[in-house]
């Protein structure tokens, strides 16, 4: 299929925000990707050319992307920053640049998506001495045969922000109305629940193809990360009981990390909530599991937290944090930063899926295939209720020993990867705090010249992400202290999309949850709120940007104040 065809797509998808007409228009695309046989060119509807549970990334810069528009387009770097600095959005500027060499030349060759999503694929592949100009030649190659449309949308695609709306759940609707359009509700949901155990649209869309049975096949495997599942808030415990059910397991809630406990074949794998493996990270816990939990194959879910080796005191989640990222010189960071695994939830055990059992019988098997081991793993605490003083009482002496609060959790209740389904609940002390996602920043001046200093931070509508202000202050001067300025810096600077003045616009990939003592409303900002006295408190390494906060959440806390 013709390249031009899916730009064709994206040009409508970017002119209607109306859900349903979004999901027309991708179903008529996926009719027509089903003759072609070529189901995993679905990936490039979301700007990818993986599947989800693949967080491989093409790792190109803004400044390469120069370079491949300079060197197609036959005009000098400097051109195109100035073109760049004055436009403000590479996609933009390669449109307008190619689509005036495309007039002046006479090519006729047709590109097309296997030939893009070829060229990408090739590009995750790249690793090692003279990576970056195989990466350029290869990204030229691209566009060198491209109309001003085409390299508009390729570039989007190579720096992660192609912004044409297609949201998860869109996606997954249009598969449900291209093949079962009388049935469309029911094969919907269908869809939905398969999609959360596979997070491979190619493989959810393969098996919409062969039939309804084919769809109902799709399970969870030991070694494939899988989204988990996720707590709603409560501010009280009446309203715990209320969802949960008169009797309930009320845990203590850990402040450290998800990890999703994987054993296959002898081998262990373990994946964040943002589905990355970080196996190699923690060769620690790679060695608990093996020793202290039995069993062929299952996956455990379990939530990670830091300890002061001298001490013995539970660290923040800010310095777990620096574990998650880190890839080099890991014994030693294993020593200086131990991890004791907290173990609560079972979801498949030798070779059969939990997922519809009730917690209650997986919390049993739990406890019967792991053996704690002190400071290493252990089951999470745990009482069954119904009394609210007892759970009152457990409540406080969870906060009185440093936890973070309290989970609540429904006795009968399956295992829904993925989704907030209110089978669980967090309560903890009230705290204005949102989880939202760098788009932009400023560079410092004076000691902190050269590095980006402030932040402009934005929640998350449907898949577009809308400001809602700027942070300046919770980062430090030393590692010691926490996240430092030059380590945001690092992380952000591969990210710039855009340059004006001391301004950077960044692509969305860094999360951070940031406190703040009041919202208010603002025209200056594209959600209208914004945050009065923000802090980042931390970089959540570990949370998705399906997980930000949203505009909905933010205005609700708007009206809560
Ligand atoms: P918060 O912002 O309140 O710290 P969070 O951002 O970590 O929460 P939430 O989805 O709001 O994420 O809270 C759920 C998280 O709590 C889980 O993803 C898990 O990592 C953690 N957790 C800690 N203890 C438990 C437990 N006993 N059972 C389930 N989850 C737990």
């Amino acid at each position: 299929m013709k390249y031009s065809e899916l730009c064709e797509v994206y040009e409508k998808l970017s002119a209607t925000t109306k859900r349903l007409e979004k999901t027309d228009i991708l179903a008529e695309f996926l009719k027509k990707l089903k003759s072609k046989g070529q189901s995993k060119h679905i990936y490039l509807l979301r700007g990818k050319v993986l599947p989800d549970y693949d967080p491989k990334e093409l790792g190109i810069s803004g400044k390469l992307v120069i370079k491949a528009i300079s060197r197609a387009s036959g005009n000098s770097t400097e051109k195109i920053i100035k073109e760049f600095n004055k436009i403000g959005d590479l996609g933009d500027v390669a449109e307008i640049v190619l689509e005036k060499k495309k007039q002046s030349t006479l090519f006729s060759k047709k590109l097309t998506i296997e030939k893009v999503f070829d060229n990408l694929t090739k590009i995750l592949t790249i690793e090692g001495k003279g990576s970056v100009d195989k990466k350029l030649a290869l990204v030229s190659e691209l566009l060198t045969s491209t109309t001003g449309t085409e390299a508009k949308y390729i570039t989007r695609t190579i720096l992660g922000i192609l912004r044409v709306g297609v949201a998860d759940s869109t996606l997954r609707d249009a598969i449900a109305v291209a093949f079962y359009p009388e049935e469309k509700k029911e094969v919907a949901e269908k869809i939905e629940r398969v999609y959360d155990l596979a997070n491979d649209f190619a493989l959810v869309f393969d098996a919409a193809i062969k039939g309804k049975e084919a769809i109902n096949k799709i399970q969870i495997h030991p070694g494939k990360p899988i989204h988990t599942m996720l707590p709603v808030k409560v501010t009280e415990l009446d309203e715990a009981f209320r969802i949960c059910g008169e009797e309930c397991a009320i845990e203590h809630k850990y402040d450290g990390f998800r990890v999703l406990i994987n054993k296959n074949d002898g081998e262990i794998k373990l994946f964040t909530r943002r589905l990355d493996d970080v196996t190699a990270q923690f060769p620690d816990v790679v060695k608990v599991v093996m020793k202290n939990v039995k069993g062929q194959n299952f996956i455990l879910d379990s939530e990670v937290v830091g300890f002061d080796p001298e001490t013995k005191k539970q660290k923040p989640f800010e310095f777990i944090s620096q574990r998650i990222k880190r890839k080099y010189h890991i014994n030693k960071l294993v020593k200086k930063l131990p991890v004791e695994i907290n173990v609560f939830d079972i979801i498949y055990y030798n070779n059969k899926s939990l997922i519809s059992e009730e917690f209650r019988k997986r919390r049993k098997l739990l406890e019967e295939v792991v053996h704690p081991n002190k400071l290493k793993i252990r089951i999470s605490k745990q009482i069954i209720t119904g009394n609210k003083e007892t759970a009152l009482k457990f409540y406080k002496k969870a906060l009185s020993i440093g936890e973070e609060g309290i989970m609540i959790k429904k006795l009968n209740a399956p295992y829904k990867p993925g989704r907030r389904v209110g089978y669980i609940v967090k309560l903890k002390p009230q705290e204005r705090d949102l989880d939202l996602v760098i788009i932009g920043a400023e560079y410092g001046t004076g000691k902190r010249a050269g590095g980006l200093t402030s932040y402009i931070v934005a929640c998350k509508n449907e898949d577009e992400y809308l400001e809602i202000g700027k942070v300046a202050s919770g980062l430090k001067e030393k590692e010691e202290q926490g996240i430092t300025y030059s380590a945001m810096t690092k992380m952000l600077k591969p990210l710039i999309i855009s340059e004006k003045g001391n301004r950077v616009k960044v692509g969305p990939k860094v999360v951070v949850s940031v406190t703040y003592q009041n919202i208010q409303k603002s025209p200056t900002y594209s959600s209208g709120f914004a945050l009065r006295f923000p802090r980042i408190t931390a970089v959540r390494e570990d949370k998705p940007l399906s997980e930000l906060n949203t505009l909905k959440e933010v205005k609700k806390e708007f009206d809560g104040q």
